[in-house]
């Protein structure tokens, strides 16, 4: 078995980069542990957000989109970008003054974003309460899309351009010779190609691990909740402070995302449901704030492990040996950045990346030890700017 790439890990990054890579006449495996999108890709609030106070990051944004545009398209509407618009609420004078300045700092960039004061948040929400708000930032644009849906269609447009996918195929290790990539071995058997693709989300480091190449990431999880009631049309909303965010998912849903939790847990090891007790907390939270959900209950919910970097940005391009590539570390924004995926098929293809990969370059990390680190600002953080952002 003989290809020109192999990718790791059927996530979304790992499905887009495989139909990119496909379609630049590369002849390439991706090679998937369980299902398609069985982890984290699925599990996603899907939420992507319009606006950033980094160029790079502006640019992966706003090509995520075009490319789900695209496969709305090609579908013919399998594939929704969902705008639901993004209200950031602060309820402290420094969280207003942080969400003032990154409306600013957005502006510069072309970003038609609003700060809102708390009688402008209360006149246009008015299904919520807004006597304890210091202020807002509003974006229009934003919205989300069913992120299982959208894996599900990459990996057929992947097969569709000629990609395999093989699912129920563990990568044990990476296969280097002389200092360049030779292959994989999977299941036992050697798969033979000159380029790897790791996508393996938050598995990714402790594979290469086994091959003494060290990426510096750690990580956490990610709850959602699904809370059943009358919530007066809500689109989307986050709470700067507290770090939890509603995403309508029906007239009748939504799902409540919390901020993160168990930093360093253990990948293998993680209970994939919320804790009771944790979901009626943050229920009784969204219920101060949207009193017209004061009978709404938690009707399930679900968690999913995430893995950062020590600055929060994501880990893109090669990485060790001369044939090894990474797309990972995206924290709880994969669904918003994959574009980057398509950046690293476009270096793979010896083509010039879409964006200036420059700040979330793997390579910035090049010889970290293994050592245990902690998050600089936390994993959602982009260090980049001043201001911070949810995610
Ligand atoms: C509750 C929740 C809400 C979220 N909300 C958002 C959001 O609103 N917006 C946003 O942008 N992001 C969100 N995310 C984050 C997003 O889901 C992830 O960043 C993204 O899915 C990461 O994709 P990935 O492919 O890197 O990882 P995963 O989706 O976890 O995929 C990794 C894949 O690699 C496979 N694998 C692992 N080891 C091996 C091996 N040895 N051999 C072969 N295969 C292997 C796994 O089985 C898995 O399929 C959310 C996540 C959660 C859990």
């Amino acid at each position: 078995m003989r290809y020109d790439a192999v990718v790791i890990g059927a996530g979304l990054p790992g499905l887009l980069a495989a139909w990119k890579l496909a379609e630049g006449g590369f002849r390439v495996a991706v090679l998937e542990r369980g299902t398609i999108a069985s982890e984290s890709s699925a599990l996603a609030a899907g939420h992507i957000p319009q606006e950033s106070t980094s160029p790079a990051n502006l640019a992966v944004l706003c090509r995520t989109r075009a490319i789900i545009d695209e496969l709305d398209r090609v579908t013919g509407g399998v594939v929704g970008f969902h705008v639901v618009g993004g209200l950031q609420m602060a309820t402290s004078e420094e969280g207003a003054r942080a969400l003032r300045a990154r409306v600013d700092q957005a502006a510069r960039l072309g970003v038609a974003g609003e700060y809102l004061e708390p009688d402008t948040i209360a006149s246009r929400w008015p299904n919520l309460r807004t006597d304890d708000l210091t202020g807002g930032y509003y974006t229009g644009t934003d919205g989300f899309v069913f992120s299982q849906t959208l894996s599900v269609v990459l990996a057929g447009m992947a097969r569709n351009a000629g990609a395999e996918i093989w699912e129920g195929c563990a990568v044990d290790r990476l296969a280097v010779d002389s200092g360049h990539v030779s292959g994989v071995v999977a299941s036992g058997h050697h798969v033979t190609t000159p380029r790897v693709l790791v996508a393996a989300g938050a598995w990714s480091a402790t594979l290469l691990a086994r091959s003494r190449i060290f990426l510096p990431t750690k990580s956490f999880i990610l709850q959602a909740i699904i809370v059943v009631g009358d919530h007066g049309g809500l689109r989307f909303m986050s709470e700067f402070e507290a770090g939890h965010y509603v995403m309508p998912r029906s007239p009748g849903a939504l799902l409540l995302g919390l901020p993160p939790s168990d930093i360093g847990v253990d990948a293998d090891r993680f209970s994939r449901h919320p804790d009771p007790e944790t979901s009626t907390e943050w229920l009784g939270l969204l219920r101060r704030r949207v009193p017209s959900l004061r009978d709404a209950r938690v009707a399930g919910g679900w968690a999913g492990v995430l893995a950062s970097t020590p600055d929060a940005w994501p880990l893109v391009g090669r990485f060790g040996p001369e044939g090894l590539f990474v797309a990972t570390g995206f924290g709880g924004g994969g669904v918003q950045r994959l574009a980057t995926a398509e950046a690293v098929a476009q270096l793979m293809l010896d083509q010039e990346p879409f964006y200036d990969i420059h700040a979330q370059e793997a390579l910035r990390f090049d010889g970290y030890d293994g050592a245990p680190f902690e998050f600089r600002e936390g994993p959602f953080y982009y260090t980049e700017t001043v201001a911070t952002q949810l995610w």
